[in-house]
């Protein structure tokens, strides 16, 4: 397995990081997960924007073009031989001293990892997932906005342990009111009498890419979406519920804090829009 480091592909065991990068001492840096399927990058236009728009946000300077990155990538997939794989880009701050100002880092650090797809079981999707809110509070967008993707996930780890503790298969995060805003690296969408409805992302959640191809496909098939806030009562009392993120693509959500969502099993919305996604994003990216 060849990795994209610092310039060049070097070898799996060889694509080490300094202890100084400010990445690994402070979480200071961007990243963006990517899926590619039969040869298509899915919707890359969209994720190097958010990954450029994080990083301008923190004033981080990629040292590539949005082309080069494309270039990037692309060669990284070919040099792994793979057809359907994860990317991982991650851009660091970079190497500097142990102070936490930026200014001592003088360049930052590019890395694309990618790897065979490592798809969830296929019974969990058979299945459709437990889901558990947690008590760790998505941050507030006016405080730190969750559309930067930034390298700083301590919020997301804290909501898995919380569900790993709960013995549930994905944890369901509030905001500060406790409205409804996602999952931990996920978005949430529920059908109540055949209208889809997601939280705005003002609330405090990541617009995931995944969620607007999943709004767009949904209104292509005739099915009303409504970007609303809503609570933990209105998940319970759904006809379904499912998670959206190019890790999960769509998975069906069955249970909610041990209330059972609609008959127990996916439904038929969720089913066929995750049937309509997998058309779509085997047409729909950068061969
Ligand atoms: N929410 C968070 C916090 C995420 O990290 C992710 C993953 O990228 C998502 C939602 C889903 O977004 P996307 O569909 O763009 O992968």
């Amino acid at each position: 397995q060849y990795i994209f480091l610092g310039g060049e592909f070097v070898r799996k065991e060889d694509a080490v990081v300094s202890v100084y990068d400010h990445g690994f001492l402070y979480g200071d840096g961007v990243f963006e997960g990517i899926r590619v399927y039969d040869g298509n990058v899915f919707r890359l236009d969209a994720h190097l924007k958010r990954l450029y728009e994080s990083a301008h946000s923190i004033m981080l300077a990629i040292p590539y073009t949005a082309e080069e990155m494309t270039q990037i990538i692309v060669e990284t997939v070919r040099k792994n031989e793979l057809s359907s794989a994860y990317i991982r880009v991650v851009v660091s701050r970079g190497m500097g001293n142990l102070g936490l100002d930026p200014a001592s880092c003088s360049m930052p650090r590019v890395i694309v990892i990618a790897e065979p797809l490592s798809l969830f079981p296929k019974e969990l999707y058979e299945r459709g997932l437990k889901v558990g809110s947690v008590a760790t509070r998505r941050n507030r967008p006016d405080v730190l906005s969750p559309q930067i993707k930034s390298l700083n996930y301590l919020n997301n780890i804290l909501v898995k342990l919380e569900a790993n503790q709960a013995g549930v298969d994905e944890a369901l995060m509030l905001n500060d009111q406790g409205y409804v805003t996602e999952g931990s690296a996920d978005n949430i969408l529920i059908i109540k009498n055949g209208v889809i409805f997601t939280p705005p992302v003002y609330l405090g959640a990541l617009e995931g890419i995944t969620r607007n191809a999943i709004i767009e496909l949904a209104k292509q098939n005739g099915y009303e979406v409504k970007e609303q806030p809503f609570t933990r009562h209105d998940v319970y009392i759904a006809d379904e519920v499912f998670l959206t993120g190019t890790a999960v693509e769509v998975i069906a959500v069955i249970d909610v804090d041990r209330r059972k969502i609609g008959d127990g099993k996916p439904g038929p919305v969720t089913n066929h829009l995750l049937e309509e996604f997998r058309k779509l994003v085997t047409v729909d990216g950068v061969q």
